[in-house]
């Protein structure tokens, strides 16, 4: 047998898994991690995926793949906001999802499947889950903290809270303390329909309720209090496996090329000296956000480098950089398209990073030690940057938007500054704590042996 042949061998043992992820960056990353963490295990996985957004198969040897025939076109799904694209995907994606689980049920190509694991974002497989009588069990791919909002939301509805004005906005919210309503999920959605959201989001709250048991990639240390609060919520098996990405890295799911070339420029930085500045595979700033970004940048005289994602600013396929700022920042930047974020943030010239508080990145920058300037948009970023700043005090967030001024501050706070030595060694610690729980004996391991166990028993 060559050794593909065995490889493709492989693939049909084990215990039959059927993961189906949400196909967003965010998403599909830290379920592919669990699909290689739980094919470590011993089960044999199958990912059924949307062919919007489709993970690269040939990156994945040792899983098969199931394309949901039909669905939403690349054109149709780019024309949309993200609320109503994940809205669409659930309408549109549950009768064709329903044919081909059946299929697989049928003709079993595969073996009989134990249990269908769903984002829980993709809230319509638990309808299909019943009909075709497969336990399901989700995972949610970011924080608990930010889960714990969203099961707020119709009590904050209830109360007029998740649209409040202006002025209200750094007023504590009595009901979810810390946060305050400017750090509602609800806020930085501008463009979409309140209604969807409140729908999707308790659709969700809803399939998490009735799930079988819910995986976390989050970790006990970081959020045991919020943890145990939704374990008594939500009375079904809790499984807190995170950080997911230390098993396995997120390369082989980037839905864009990474250019790896910014790692040579790093290796030539001084230690600690690098702020790495990314907001995602989602966001798109303002024109003016951008200029002051870039300012902000330049007068900070840190050495920096800047993801800049096509499509990132409102209205262009590129970016127009400001006069003046190339000659002023010479020798101490480099902006890429896409970069391997992983590798970036593990280097040791990298001593800082802006980010839009997205749960991945805000685990990949925990696991490095390395502390963040926040920049929340929208949904679960907002709750991530509250706690980063607030409770962890592992960064400091941006308050007033940006404005250059303020974000070169806040630069060097994170990065020189002795105000920001005690954030600095903070984050340290947490990254020590975060490598014990991943470690044997450790809450993680635990966790995951506890999955693989229950996943058996089903
Ligand atoms: N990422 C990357 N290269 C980049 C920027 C981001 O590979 O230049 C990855 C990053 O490592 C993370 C994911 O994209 O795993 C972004 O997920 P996150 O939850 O932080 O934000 P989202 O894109 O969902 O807003």
């Amino acid at each position: 047998m060559t050794e593909v042949e065995e490889m493709q061998d492989q693939k049909y043992q084990g215990p039959h898994l059927v993961l189906i992820p949400l196909p967003l960056q965010g998403h599909l990353n830290p379920m592919l991690q669990l699909a290689t963490l739980l094919h470590s295990k011993g089960f044999l996985i199958t990912i059924v995926h949307t062919q919007f957004n489709s993970p690269n198969p040939s990156n994945h040897p040792n899983f098969n793949f199931e394309p949901i025939p039909d669905g939403l076109s690349d054109d149709r799904a780019a024309a949309m906001d993200i609320i109503m694209l994940v809205a669409a995907l659930n309408v549109a994606y549950k009768a064709p999802s329903e044919e081909l689980l059946r299929r697989l049920v049928l003709e079993n190509p595969y073996g009989p499947i134990k249990c269908i694991i769903s984002d829980a974002m993709m809230h319509f497989t638990q309808d299909v889950a019943s009909i075709l009588n497969i336990p399901r069990v989700v995972i949610r791919t970011s924080s608990a903290i930010s889960f714990a909002a969203f099961t707020a939301f119709p009590l904050l509805k209830q109360k007029g809270c998740l649209s409040v004005q202006d002025h209200q906005l750094k007023a504590p919210v009595p009901e979810l303390p810390p946060l305050r309503f400017k750090d509602l999920p609800s806020n930085g959605l501008a463009t979409c329909d309140p209604d969807t959201l409140y729908h999707l989001v308790t659709h969700m709250v809803d399939g998490v309720r009735a799930a079988s048991a819910v995986i976390w990639n989050a970790f006990d240390y970081l959020e045991r209090t919020t943890l145990t609060k939704i374990q008594q919520d939500f009375p079904i098996p809790n499984f807190p496996v995170g950080p997911l990405h230390k098993h396995a890295s997120s390369s082989s799911s980037s839905l864009l090329p990474q250019d790896h070339s910014c790692i040579a420029w790093l290796n030539k930085q001084a230690h600690g000296s690098v702020l790495y500045v990314s907001f995602g595979s989602l966001v798109a700033m303002e024109e003016s956000a951008l200029v002051e970004t870039a300012w902000g940048l330049a007068n900070s005289d840190q050495p920096f480098l800047w993801v800049v994602r096509p499509g990132s600013v409102h209205g262009s396929d590129w970016v127009e950089l400001p006069e003046g700022f190339k000659e002023k920042t010479k020798g101490r930047g480099l902006i890429v398209k896409w970069a391997p974020q992983q590798e970036v943030l593990a280097h040791p010239a990298v001593g800082g990073f802006w980010t839009h508080s997205g749960w991945n990145s805000t685990l990949e920058s925990i696991c490095e030690g390395v502390p963040m300037l926040c920049s929340p948009w929208f949904g679960d970023q907002r709750v991530n940057a509250r706690y980063v700043d607030h409770v962890w005090r592992v960064g400091m967030e941006l308050e007033n938007g940006f404005e250059r001024r303020e974000i070169e501050q806040a630069i060097k706070t994170v990065m020189v500054r002795n105000d920001g030595q005690e954030m600095r060694a903070r984050i340290k610690d947490l990254k020590e704590n975060a490598d014990r729980c991943l470690r044997k004996g450790g809450s993680s391991y635990e966790s995951l042996n506890s999955l693989k166990d229950y996943i058996l028993s089903l």
